[in-house]
């Protein structure tokens, strides 16, 4: 399966923008426009590397599906699960996936993904009594208990990391007590916070966690609660082996370059193929991906499709 998003993300200000964003200007052999990288280039390279090696071999031992969806940019609800589901129920399964994601930091050939971390939000909160400034006695500052608390989560690292991925990160993203007034002690006090993790935990285990730290840090003193987002961000790992090195060995007999299996970066739909088959992300150069002017170097794609059709070649053996 060869899937991608044709959604993008708006263009911003379009007058900063050297090439209109939905042109596609071809200009001293680079095309710009919203969508270039991320991700209708890789698309285009899965369509032409199809045919191509369709005209070349002819019918394929198997078949070869195109997963492309909308709604990825956004809260992911009418793209790639739904398409999953609609293919399940009609009975449909896939051997393997590559999502044509913009994985390379510099140049075609550096990265591979094989894998994402989990993310979750959550939203620590601390209830105090409000009062005069002057008169703490007669109440109870949420600050005081938001500040250990947070010191708690933050004190120590989560993990050291695993053989495919970084160690697991908390970063606190805003810290909120809404209070206008210079001499009044609030009554409440709230943080919110990001957690990327790895494949030490799972989505449950991080959670209780925190709510371990929380509870020995508050010590029955402090008044606090977590409220968890909802969440379909979970880790998931493509073991390096025979799929993770066929497609390895395209990138490499193509760019002349070994990538590097990586498990860094944001989230992509690969969290729900996941479920389905295993899926590693390979596509474009990553620089100017949700940028003003994104584009590509034509030679990219006719290198990307060229790595695609090693792929399939190799894959089906021709
Ligand atoms: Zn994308």
């Amino acid at each position: 399966m060869l899937a991608g998003h044709t959604d993008v993300v708006p263009p911003g200000d379009e007058s900063a923008w050297t090439h209109p964003p939905f042109a596609a200007d071809l200009a001293d052999g680079v095309i710009y426009g919203r969508g270039a990288v991320d991700m209708k280039g890789a698309i285009a390279c899965k369509l032409a590397a199809v045919l191509d090696h369709l005209a070349a071999s002819g019918k394929p031992k198997g078949s070869i599906s195109f997963l492309i969806t909308g709604d990825e940019e956004d809260v992911a609800v009418n793209g790639t699960v739904k398409l999953l589901k609609w293919a399940a129920a009609r009975g449909e399964k896939f051997d393997h996936c590559i999502l044509g994601e913009p994985t390379n930091p510099d140049a075609l050939g550096d990265m591979i993904k094989i894998g994402r971390r989990g993310s979750l939000n959550g939203t620590l909160t601390v209830e105090g009594t409000q009062g005069h400034v002057a008169y703490p006695a007669l109440a109870d500052n949420p600050v005081r208990g938001i500040v250990a608390l947070m010191s708690a989560l933050m004190a120590e690292p989560l993990d050291r990391g695993s053989a495919h991925f970084d160690p697991s990160n908390l970063e606190f993203t805003s810290v909120d007590v809404g209070n206008k007034t210079v001499n009044i002690i609030p009554r409440e006090a709230r943080a919110r916070f990001n957690i990327r993790y790895n494949d030490r935990h799972a989505r449950d285990g991080v959670k209780a966690l925190m709510q371990a730290r929380a509870a020995t840090a508050a010590g029955g003193r402090i008044r606090w609660s977590i409220a968890w987002d909802p969440s379909n961000v979970d880790v998931f790992l493509t073991k390096p082996g025979p799929f993770v090195d066929l497609v390895a060995g395209a990138v490499a007999e193509v760019t002349g370059r070994k990538p590097q299996l990586s498990t860094s970066g944001g989230t992509s739909d690969a969290r729900f193929i996941k479920d389905h088959c295993p899926v590693i992300e390979f596509g474009l150069a990553n620089q100017t991906m949700h940028k003003v002017d994104e584009r590509v170097p034509a030679a990219d794609l006719v290198a990307l499709t060229a790595i695609y059709r090693r792929i399939l070649e190799r894959y089906f053996g021709t």
